[in-house]
């Protein structure tokens, strides 16, 4: 089934305590393809980049089988960049700067083939522009839909809008906190579902991730890792292997959502252990299906 990606695509500075890279290939809509690659059999891009994005990132992502036809290519701008720095134990990260360029004036055209999209992820981006694409759109199964304090605090009226016409929303726990204004995560989650959509993951780093809707709850751990070397593109990865799992499958039955949720975890572990996006390019169905199953194990307990 087709899957369409809207995003981010960007040129990062990350600084870990163990490391400090400039101009890494990034963005969300990078992430999000290149896990979603692995159980889509093509997935359709949309995005902008300035004339100083590296050719190289475009021939990556076409051997991933990434369908660049919806990507623009702004001669005389910047592409799009943001620096985060990590804290000692990985789990907060402050964003140095964010510097939209090219984003700034951008226009997300889809299309013609790409209109018919049945799977829809509106990766981290400005939410007028999420919402400018729904309405492009036509015949869409399932709008997933991503964003971040930047947007929750800029643009919170226009995120809201947005928000009443997706289905799932995927957060992490502090933007949950922010965007519902109330500290209990439930509370939080109920609140969120009140907004549009009808299932939220809320990601919490290291400590997994929560499915709630108005039938489940669905707890899921994170893989645990000794080396985390880069957390950036975590929860686009997460998103990624979600809803390339959920394409693939062409279902959304809560049995198929929980396993959607953990092929999501896999590929956000896979992701961490390498920088930028390194750790997504070398995986095959084995690897993966491989850490899917001692998720299992982890998790599983007879009853009694
Ligand atoms: P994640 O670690 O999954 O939250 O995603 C990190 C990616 O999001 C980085 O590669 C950034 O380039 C991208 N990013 C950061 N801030 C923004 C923003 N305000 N809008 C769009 N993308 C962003």
């Amino acid at each position: 089934m087709s899957l369409l990606v809207v995003g981010s695509l960007g040129l990062d500075d990350i600084e870990t305590p163990f490391a400090k890279v400039e101009y890494a290939v990034g963005g969300s809509a990078v992430y999000i393809s290149l896990a979603a690659s692995y159980f889509s059999p093509v997935t359709n891009l949309v995005g902008v980049v300035g004339d100083d994005f590296p050719s190289k990132y475009l021939k990556m992502m076409k051997e991933r089988n990434i369908d660049l036809v919806g990507l623009q290519i702004v001669e005389g701008d910047k592409t799009f960049r943001w620096s985060g720095k990590y804290s000692y134990d990985m789990n907060h990260r402050d964003t140095l700067f964010t510097e939209l360029n090219v984003f700034k004036d951008f226009n997300p055209i889809i299309p013609e083939n790409y209109l018919s999209s049945r799977f829809v992820m509106l990766g981290n981006i400005d939410p007028v522009l999420q919402l400018g694409v729904l309405k492009q759109i036509k015949n869409q199964k399932l709008v997933v839909c991503d964003t971040m304090n930047y947007w929750i605090e800029r643009k919170n009226k226009e995120l809201r809008e947005t928000l009443k016409y997706i289905d799932i929303l995927i957060i992490n726990d502090s933007e949950a906190r922010m965007l519902s204004g109330e500290p209990n995560l439930i509370y939080a989650g109920k609140k969120i579902l009140q907004m549009g959509p009808t299932k939220l993951i809320i990601k919490k780093g290291e400590h997994g991730c929560l499915l709630i809707t108005d039938e489940i709850m669905f707890s899921a751990p994170a893989y645990p890792l000794e080396n985390i070397f880069d957390p950036t593109g975590a929860g686009d990865s997460f998103a990624g292997g979600f809803l390339g799992y959920l394409s693939k499958n062409d279902s959304f039955d809560n049995d198929t959502i929980k396993r959607a949720v953990i092929y999501g975890s896999v590929m956000a572990s896979f992701c961490v252990e390498k920088f930028s996006v390194e750790g997504l390019l070398d995986l095959n169905y084995l690897k993966i299906n491989d850490r899917f199953l001692q998720f299992f194990s982890l998790t599983q307990f007879e009853e009694s």
